[in-house]
């Protein structure tokens, strides 16, 4: 696998033996909390694997990555200034530009002086008498802070497949997670690519046109929507900055953090044309949530949802002549219970003469080769393998590192039937401990940039509530945590969700629980939750003076 080189801007800062908090990763969560904890006063170090800020966008450089919520929605709100200079380029912008803009936030609040790049922290320990948290790296370094944030990221620990063979394919082989700063050249080389989410579904048109032949190897196909991907006109960017404080308290309230108008009908109670009619203006709208939020029953009610299906099966067959081609892209699952994806020409990709597809539901994969790959059919031979296979998600970086809380409890241990938390901030047993977008919360089933900041504002008011009142640590009941994932369950259960073998499951990692792990209750639900918790004097925590 390729390893990132150095980025020549980013500051080489020293561990400090201790600060205030200890902020794991400098993705948009870490930066967020550096900047704000500094504001309230305290210190606080950011502990960060790569070589700059940006997180996710800083790790996922593959070919055609984009964000698939539109710029203007996808970005801070917490700096109205920074929100009207910050020049957007595209409705949905590329990973440099993105990483452009985490770079930008960097340096207006210089926030790099206080990150430690090029680290990867190990293990956290909490010291019951000294009341703090004690952070290793893998460098061996050493920092306790009263307060231990993980802002390490829903998809950030990164998966290979399970596939035996692996290493000792002769040719060059690239994981979409960790793609090299200096960028691949396919000219020429047969490609075989594994895997069709999101990163798969971005990456296999662009890489198409270089590659002389790429052979794409599909166990699960994607429902993939149009993203009508533009340049941002003028005048739809001055109207948002011309009333942004608005768009912002829409975001709040909505259900995924991009407002859109509440559906009001059921997609059985309207005729099969008006039905199609919606379906269509979804579509060529390019916006995901609109396909979701088409009529209230799409998520919920798998009638309704097979309306849904039928109509974009349609499509795929409309896009792809070929009509095995076409049967073999058709997810049969429900419409948006795998994570769907937004795409530029991916179905039409299928459609030239150097694009294959293999259905590995038909023709199971048996083993990477030397040369290539072999499935249950026949070898297939290749110059690069690239491993769109996706992530350990929600729970792996978390679990990654030695997390042990009161009486040396390990996380890892204490979630091996499933992640437990309260409100997906925190954890029972592991006061102080601060989770970002964690497991319970609604995170991935979220515009990010509304849940991070979310987060951010709620942990950093709870750190400031604990500092003016004289309590020392906060921690969840046990009571509040078990109430908390049971209604994460019963909510996740009258949904869809559950349906399909997702990620949002832990069903893509052998041996992980199948359990619904993000909050389905929409971020505008959630959010007044955690507003009423803190404002009964953080209920269901345990604050101890
Ligand atoms: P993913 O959605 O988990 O897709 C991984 C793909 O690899 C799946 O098709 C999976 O098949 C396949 N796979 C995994 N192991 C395999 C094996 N052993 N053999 C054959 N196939 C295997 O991962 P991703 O595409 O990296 O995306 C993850 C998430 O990141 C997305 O859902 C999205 O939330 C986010 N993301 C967002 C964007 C964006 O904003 N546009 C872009 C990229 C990623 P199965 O489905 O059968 O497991």
């Amino acid at each position: 696998m390729s390893v990132p080189v150095a980025d020549p801007q980013a500051d080489t800062s020293t561990i400090p033996s201790s600060a205030d908090a200890v902020i794991v990763g400098a993705g948009f969560s870490g930066m967020y909390l550096l900047h704000k904890l500094r504001t309230m006063g305290l210190s606080a170090v950011v502990i960060e694997a790569g070589t700059d800020v940006g997180g996710t966008w800083y790790w996922n450089r593959y070919p055609g990555a984009r964000v698939d919520v539109e710029s203007l929605s996808y970005s801070y709100s917490f700096d109205p200034e920074m929100e009207q200079s910050f020049e957007w380029q595209e409705r949905y912008p590329t990973q440099p530009e993105i990483l452009k803009y985490a770079q930008h936030v960097a340096d207006r609040f210089d926030l790099r002086k206080d990150i430690v790049f090029r680290t990867r922290v190990t293990a956290a320990h909490y010291d019951e008498d000294n009341r703090t948290w004690q952070v290793r790296t893998e460098h061996g370094d050493a920092v306790s802070a009263r307060f231990l944030i993980m802002a390490t990221g829903c998809l950030s620990s990164s998966k290979h497949p399970e596939i035996p063979g692996l290493d000792t394919f002769k040719g060059a082989t690239f994981h979409t997670a960790h793609w090299p700063h200096e960028g691949v050249d396919f000219t020429g080389l047969r490609v075989g690519l594994i895997g069709t989410g999101s990163s798969g579904v971005q990456s296999i048109p662009v890489i198409a046109q270089q590659a002389a032949d790429l052979t794409v190897f599909q166990r699960t196909p994607a429902y993939s929507l149009p993203a009508r991907n533009r340049k941002l006109r003028p005048d739809e960017i001055a109207a948002m900055k011309g009333d942004y404080r608005t768009y912002r308290q829409a975001q709040k309230e909505s259900g995924f953090g991009v407002p859109v108008p509440p559906p009001t009908k059921s997609a059985l109670e309207v005729s099969e044309e008006e039905r199609n009619a919606t379906y269509e203006q979804a579509w060529e709208s390019g916006s995901l949530v609109n396909l979701l939020s088409a009529y209230v029953d799409v998520a919920v009610d798998q009638e309704a949802n097979d309306t849904a299906k039928r109509f974009v099966h349609r499509k795929i067959h409309e896009l792809v002549p070929d009509p095995q081609t076409a049967a073999d892209l058709c997810p049969d699952y429900p419409v948006g219970t795998k994570r769907p994806c937004l795409d530029t020409n991916y179905y039409e990709t299928y459609n030239r003469p150097n694009v294959h597809l293999v259905n590995l539901q038909r023709e199971p994969l048996v083993e990477v080769t030397e040369k290539g790959v072999r499935t249950a059919a026949r070898e297939y031979e290749f110059d690069a393998i690239v491993y769109a296979t996706g992530f350990d998600a929600m729970t792996g970086s978390l679990t990654n590192v030695d997390i042990r809380g009161r009486d040396a409890t390990s996380l890892k241990e204490t979630w091996t039937a499933g992640p437990r938390t309260y409100l997906g901030i925190g954890s029972s047993g592991f006061p102080n401990l601060f989770m970002i977008t964690g497991p319970g919360s609604p995170s991935v089933l979220s515009n990010m940039m509304v849940s991070i900041e979310q987060h951010v504002d709620w942990v950093c008011d709870a750190i400031e509530h604990l500092q003016r009142q004289g309590f020392a640590t906060i921690e969840p009941t046990r009571q509040a945590q078990d109430e908390w994932v049971d209604h994460v369950n019963l909510i996740a259960s009258y949904t869809l969700y559950p349906k399909a073998n997702s990620w949002y499951m832990g069903a893509n990692v052998p041996g992980k629980p199948r359990v619904f792990m993000p909050y389905a209750g929409g971020v505008g639900e959630y959010r007044k939750k955690c507003d009423q918790i803190a404002a009964k004097g953080y209920e269901g925590f345990v604050l101890t003076p």
